[in-house]
């Protein structure tokens, strides 16, 4: 019996002490949901606003940027695929994770092709390309031509992405 409380005692313990990374972070509207099966295009924004917090509703589904350097991912690069918060479609990879400095997670490059939607955006006296995801039209960031160097000596690109746009697997 001691023994018995002693494994339970080690179990529990572990288990706090994994690291929060190494845990999945499915958003609750999407656990045992076939996301690929939904129509996400046809959800209007009073079912965003029942799914999503507040600050994840402002950034995917009204085109907000969280504040520099406060996201999850900003920091983070443990391998696992970045999925959309929203709808849960694979966007990018942490193979393709890099540290840009500006207090967003940035990535050279898509995980999939056709996956992100680019829109021109012309707010704030700027032109830039605005990304979505394709799948359910969610705000994800903006995309630049700055990234690192690649092995073709060009600039990649730059996938300037909030963190609460994504979850991570
Ligand atoms: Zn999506």
């Amino acid at each position: 019996m001691r023994l018995l409380l002693l494994l339970i005692a080690i179990f529990v313990g572990v288990k706090f002490l994994i690291p929060r990374e190494t845990m999945s972070e499915i958003p609750k509207h999407l656990v045992n949901l076939k996301t690929d099966e939904v129509n996400w295009k046809e959800k209007d924004q009073s079912y965003w606003r029942s799914v999503l917090t507040e600050e994840e509703f402002k950034v995917c589904r009204d085109h907000g940027t969280e504040r520099p350097f406060s996201g999850e991912y900003c920091n983070t690069y443990a391998n696992g695929e970045y999925r959309c918060k929203c709808c849960g479609e694979l966007l990018f990879s942490s193979s393709s994770k890099f540290d840009s400095g500006t207090g967003w997670p940035s990535f050279t490059e898509a995980a999939k092709k056709d996956v992100i939607k680019y829109v021109e955006d012309t707010s704030y006296g700027m032109t830039r390309t605005e990304v979505r995801c394709a799948r359910c039209d969610a705000h994800l960031g903006h995309v630049f031509p700055d990234g690192p160097i690649g092995r073709d000596g060009k600039p990649q690109k730059r996938y300037c992405i909030n963190s609460v746009c994504l979850f991570k697997e």
